[in-house]
């Protein structure tokens, strides 16, 4: 049995999951594969706020075991993608029946129990059936991909538009391919060799190390006009403020937070480019568009290593991870047996 919940930072347990009542408007999956990510890992170093105690894992997918008589459209049997966020149901947009504007958003392993375990209940809508072509590790990325088209949404570039993006692992990565998918042109910064090595195999011509020649390169890249946008990826741990030096006047600086980390922003440069700055944490309300992606074949997963573990002891994984939050490829993907 699992359900493996954090209690507290670096303390974690595999803890009895206790009875899961069935509303009408709910469904019951059994948890087949959960990825283990960046976000867990903060989750579990306690750099993450976490609302103790909470049932880690962000990322999963599983079968329907049972249906409430209001949850339309979803079978028993049914192989889906559990999301991971989900609408607050406190604030007046839920209230009025607009939950796709909710103003908190929750997160899965932060603010409500995560899907580390047997059996997750949940609202019909929290789940999305997965085509037989979508894999169950495909899958996994979903949300990954998902806030991808979130920010891409927000850019509102037009084709072969330049995006910076500073970092080098898997959600850099799915960031860079979502860009080429909608013909913008990825600019990735990243501070390790062999990290460029592998955007540059997996066709992204613009990857550069933060070397000297930094500047020079990007100016190349760009025909001397800098980036239209740029997108900071936080658990990069790399200088946020490279982002502000390579794009224009009036440009988009996009802070992605899917596992958040502290970092200070130096304001002057932003102040005299007239930056926009906002922030992305989640893919929530593009949880469809992101499986569409992955059908048309638009994210390449196979650049990443994975690891399937049917016994596993996730704090010392964790523990792993902390160590290449910024370069990490690798997908760790814990498979529950029952
Ligand atoms: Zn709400």
């Amino acid at each position: 049995m699992d359900n493996w919940t954090l209690t507290g930072p670096k303390t974690l347990a595999n803890r009895q999951q206790g009875e899961l009542a069935l509303t009408p408007e709910q469904v019951k999956v059994k948890v087949t594969h959960v990825l283990l990510s960046n976000f867990d890992a903060l989750c579990y170093s306690g750099e993450l706020p976490v609302a103790y105690p909470k049932t880690i894992g962000r990322y999963a997918v599983g079968i329907v075991t049972e249906c409430g008589e209001k949850a339309f459209g979803i079978e028993k049997g049914a192989r889906v993608f559990i999301k991971g966020t989900r609408p607050c149901g406190k604030c007046l947009h839920c209230k009025r029946g607009n939950p796709e504007n909710c103003e908190h958003v929750q997160i899965a392993g932060i603010d409500f129990d995560g899907f580390l375990r047997d059996f997750v209940t949940c609202d019909y809508r929290r789940v999305a059936a997965l085509p037989a072509e979508v894999d169950d590790i495909n899958a996994l990325c979903i949300e990954h991909v998902a806030m991808a088209e979130n920010i891409y949404d927000q850019l509102n570039l037009p084709a072969g538009g330049k995006v910076a993006i500073i970092g080098g692992n898997a959600t850099a990565f799915i960031l860079a391919q979502v860009a080429m998918y909608h013909k913008l042109v990825p600019v990735v910064i990243c501070d390790n060799a062999q990290a460029v090595e592998k955007f540059k195999h997996a066709g992204v011509y613009y990857a550069m190390l933060t070397d000297d020649d930094l500047y020079t390169n990007v100016a190349e890249a760009t025909s001397g006009l800098n980036c239209d946008a740029a997108v900071y990826i936080s658990c990069s741990r790399m200088n946020p403020d490279i982002a502000s030096r390579v794009i224009g006047r009036d440009k988009t600086l996009v802070l992605e937070g899917m596992a958040s980390l502290k970092f200070k922003l130096d304001s002057i440069p932003l102040f005299r480019h007239n930056t926009r700055v906002i922030t992305v944490t989640d893919g929530y309300g593009y949880t469809e568009s992101a499986i569409n992606m992955i059908l048309h074949g638009a994210i390449d997963l196979n650049a990443f290593g994975k690891q399937i573990l049917t016994e596993f002891d996730p704090a010392p994984i964790l523990e792993g991870m902390l160590s290449d939050l910024s370069h990490g490829t690798k997908m760790t993907i814990a498979k529950l047996i029952f």
